[in-house]
């Protein structure tokens, strides 16, 4: 009896305990671009204290995916930090057509505030067209704003939406200078240590030698030969082969060549490891975030594609880059006080030409042609006048006021635009706002659309290409789709809260920051779903 009782209070001690320790600071980790199947591919090349000390010690998901359509880089961060989609934090895209400004508008750009760091308009930026908190605010909130928040990236986006509105800071690349910059949003002038930074001038240090492939080129037999047909060419390039000289390219260009080399990547893991010193992020019993969107390796992707050397090259590095970030954590803040997750805002399909020659159903469409081609529809049924105001994103802005002079309903539009894309090769579905108002057939790609459909701020009609096909190029890549190739990410959960195991269960996007909440014993962020990944938590 007394023995059970003693059990017993043992037990809910340490209930107790687990219930309320906390690490002291939150590491989120974004690859832009990143493919799940890049970890299995690249695997045997990979140090042990990187991807693999990760996947060691944490929790793997082998099957988190997207949970929406438009798999762009800004609607990425920001489902990822809010824990919920499109439909609702708003951010439909990296830009889309605002309906009441009737232009399209840039995700971060904010005119009201100015630049800091820089005299070039690339700090006029701010998170004010989200439309909900994310896992920073609630950071900031849980210890009444005296735990940080700082978001990092080489894109203003891929800084500005983890981090939330209460940000003590968030940085991103100029890509005139080549500085770090921030906003007048977030203060009034640089601090001391990321002026310093600038003034070490780490682009140009980094990029002097060029770009050679880490290991022996013959080494790289998981990916494609070296002169490709399926790659771009970086300006001052004839072939897309190694080595680059990266201060020639950059010359020819700007500072956002240096952002496709891997050393961009470099740069943000140096740049991570002063943020961390400086501000004492994990440093006291208020817990901070701090937010890394690791650029390159989809500046390269778009370039190079994925089965280049020059991808594989720049994961090997960003491998490295992550061992060594990791062991900062581990020696300053301590292994097992932090935790950690690392996961990609989209992942991107093969080259399109390179699959045609192989056979494999693939494609390019091409936008304007389209959009052309649902105007001469409209012209033919109710006679020339300007019926679109935009169609981007996939989705298709009708013209009200022409619609309301030429006494045309919208629905006779839908009827229209309808009838003339079930001719045209390479769209599957097509919904109309109504469609996507009211409930909908239950099918994974209705629910995609769904879910990357805001109310406010997306079209009257949304279409979905066939399965292959990208609003690009035949050479390089690019991601928008709700198709497994755009959608699967990987997902790694670490550290203090997590447990250590592998699952195949399928998981969303939007489910990584309700179970770090858990984790790390937090509310949850005001929009985010509520489905944790319940294996990965004790
Ligand atoms: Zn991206
Ligand atoms: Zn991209």
């Amino acid at each position: 009896m007394r023995k059970s009782f003693l059990l017993l209070a043992i037990a809910l001690y340490s209930i107790s305990i687990s219930a309320q320790e906390k690490p002291t600071l939150v590491v989120g980790i974004v690859v832009d671009q990143m493919r799940m199947d890049y970890i299995y591919r690249y695997w045997e090349k990979f140090s042990e204290n990187g991807f693999k000390r990760m996947i060691r010690d944490g929790f793997l998901c082998k099957n988190a995916h997207i949970n929406y359509a438009g798999t762009y880089t800004a609607p990425g961060h920001a489902s990822i930090y809010s824990g919920s989609t499109p439909m609702t934090h708003g951010i439909i895209g990296n830009d889309w057509f605002d309906k009441k400004e009737n232009q399209m508008v840039y995700c971060v750009y904010d005119s009201t505030q100015t630049s800091v760091g820089t005299k070039a308009d690339a700090g006029k930026m701010s998170p004010h067209r989200m439309l909900v908190p994310t896992i920073g605010d609630v950071i900031r909130t849980n210890s009444v704003f005296k735990g940080k928040s700082i978001g990092i990236s080489l894109k203003d986006r891929g800084a500005i939406l983890p981090a939330g509105f209460s940000a003590n800071g968030a940085y991103w690349m100029d890509y005139t200078s080549g500085d770090m910059v921030t906003s007048s949003y977030y203060m009034e002038k640089l601090p001391v240590w990321v002026s310093n930074f600038n003034k070490q001038k780490w682009p140009d240090k980094l990029a002097k030698n060029g770009w050679s492939t880490l290991l022996a080129i013959e080494k790289y037999v998981e990916s494609s030969e070296d002169n490709s047909p399926y790659e771009r060419l970086m300006d001052t390039k004839e072939t897309p082969t190694f080595p680059y000289d990266l201060p020639a390219i950059i010359k020819a260009s700007s500072y956002y060549s240096f952002g496709i080399s891997p050393f961009g990547n470099t740069l943000l893991g140096k740049f991570a490891e002063q943020a961390i010193i400086n501000e004492d992020l994990g440093g006291d019993e208020n817990m901070d975030l701090l937010a890394i969107s690791f650029s390159s390796t989809d500046m390269a992707g778009h370039m190079f594609g994925p089965q280049s050397i020059e991808i594989q090259d720049t994961y090997l590095r960003l491998d490295l880059e992550l061992s060594s970030l990791l062991k900062m954590l581990d020696d300053r803040v301590g292994s097992g006080n932090y935790t950690l997750f690392l996961t990609a805002d989209h992942a991107a399909p093969s080259v399109p030409q390179l699959l045609i020659d192989q056979g494999i159903p693939s494609g390019t469409v091409d936008r304007k042609d389209l959009r052309a081609y649902m105007e001469k529809a409209l012209d033919t049924s109710f006679g020339d006048a300007d019926w679109i105001r935009s169609y981007y994103n996939q989705e298709l802005f009708f013209n009200y006021k022409t619609f309301d002079a030429q006494g045309k309903s919208i629905e006779d539009g839908y009827s229209v635009i309808r009838k003339a894309l079930d001719d045209y090769d390479g769209i599957v579905s097509v919904y109309s706002k109504e469609d996507l108002q009211h409930p909908l057939p239950h099918n994974k790609f209705t629910q995609l659309t769904r879910n990357g459909w805001n109310q406010m701020r997306s079209g009257d009609m949304a279409v979905q290409y066939s399965p292959g096909l990208i609003e690009y190029y035949n050479k390089g890549t690019d991601h928008e789709s709700s198709y497994n190739y755009d959608t699967h990410i990987p997902l790694i959960l670490m550290g203090k809260g997590i447990k250590n195991g592998v699952s195949s269960d399928p998981v969303d996007v939007s489910q990584i920051v309700p179970t770090v909440c858990m984790a790390i014993s937090v509310a949850l962020p005001d929009a985010s779903e509520h489905r944790v990944i319940k294996k990965a938590l004790h």
